[in-house]
């Protein structure tokens, strides 16, 4: 495996068949290499710095059904809520007074948050705060309604692509979603010049090495600003309630990976890697992640906002979870930056 990694290291890319093979040969010593090449030239661009996003949680109401995620339509056992404009903008004032300057408006896909909706909050925030940079993680809309957004002075999307292999998409989502649609929005939100995030659940149900290889691929090929990927967690209310989760071994392996394909790309360490490892987060940024996103959603609402089982830091104040992801990066010899945290060209 030495050749195929001082490859990707050196022109970063692979074939698919390559990429299949690295995965395929995954071992601690191979974790090793990979880790020890992506920290390099992580650290080359962004020193030992990493950025913190503060994440709102908007709705968990969503008309989508993924198999996997627990906000689907249709788990009764769900408690749903929604914020108001005014519980976001208190979010975002917490957020500003404890230094974050990217705040990150995730939820399901709520109806009730129309183009008009959003523009408002957006404005506002944008007006309040001209200097932070507002990411967007509200599932698949139009053209028109993303540019909209954007013209309203959003920044950046995410839309994890889920995986890149549309039979794949078809076992992990009801047949009213589309494999398609959901590249086309990915296409659409660079289009209109948003900084985009893709990504995908390491460990996701009917998942082999054969459709992360096509992931590898694709993220190399689309060469998104961000990518976020974490470990797949069952979520008790659905139907893969029973399949395995992802692992750390696995998720630190392919965030060391995607390093090497994009030296600059903003890789966070995800809540889900947390979830499953009590030091996963410090772990992923050892692998080669550079972004953590800490909870700004109010205490009432963040049991509410489970995608996956055990989901961490739901009890805590924001000032405390910012704190304790400061005191864990520090543990590691990294250290929290809080400004817009653009991706460095
Ligand atoms: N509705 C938005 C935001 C989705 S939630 C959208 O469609 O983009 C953000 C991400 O959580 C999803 O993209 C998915 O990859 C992840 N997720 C959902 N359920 C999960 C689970 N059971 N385990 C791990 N991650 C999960």
């Amino acid at each position: 495996m030495k050749e195929i990694i001082e490859k990707l290291e050196r022109e970063h890319s692979l074939s698919v068949s390559e990429y299949e093979r690295l995965l395929d040969n995954m071992s601690k010593e191979n974790a090793e290499m990979l880790s020890e090449k992506a920290v390099k030239v992580r650290k080359q661009i962004y020193s030992n710095t990493v950025f913190v996003r503060g994440l709102i949680e908007i709705s968990n109401i969503c008309k989508n059904d993924c198999i996997y995620c627990g906000i689907r339509a249709s788990n009764k056992h769900c408690d749903r809520y929604r914020l108001s404009k005014e519980q976001i903008i208190e979010c975002a004032d917490e957020g500003y007074s404890l230094g974050f300057r990217t705040f990150v408006m995730q939820g399901g896909e709520d109806g009730y948050f129309t183009d008009e909706v959003l523009v408002d909050i957006i404005t506002t925030i944008k007006k309040k705060y001209p200097d932070c940079a507002i990411t967007l993680s509200l599932g698949e809309r139009s053209y028109e309604s993303y540019k909209r957004l954007y013209d309203a002075g959003a920044d950046r999307y995410l839309l994890r692509h889920e995986t890149a292999d549309k039979a794949h998409y078809e076992k992990l989502h009801p047949n009213s979603m589309s494999f398609d649609n959901r590249m086309e929005c990915l296409k659409n939100l660079r289009e209109i010049g948003y900084q985009v995030g893709c990504g995908f659940m390491v460990g996701s149900p009917y998942q082999t090495n054969k459709e992360l290889a096509k992931d590898l691929k694709f993220i190399e090929e689309f060469s998104p600003d961000m990518c976020g990927i974490g470990p797949f967690i069952p979520h008790k209310d659905t139907p893969f309630k029973d399949k395995e989760a992802g692992t750390l071994e696995k998720t630190c392996y392919l965030l060391s990976i995607i390093r090497l394909i994009k030296p600059n790309i903003l890789l966070p360490s995800t809540t889900a890697l947390g979830t499953i490892d009590a030091r996963g987060r410090e772990k992923g940024i050892e692998a080669g992640a550079n972004v953590v996103m800490p909870n700004l959603s109010p205490v009432s609402v963040r049991k509410k906002y489970e995608l996956y089982d055990n989901k961490i830091c739901t009890g805590e104040e924001s000032a405390q979870c910012k704190g304790c992801l400061e005191k864990r990066m520090e543990s590691v010899g990294y250290r929290i930056v809080t400004d817009r945290g653009d991706i460095k060209k």
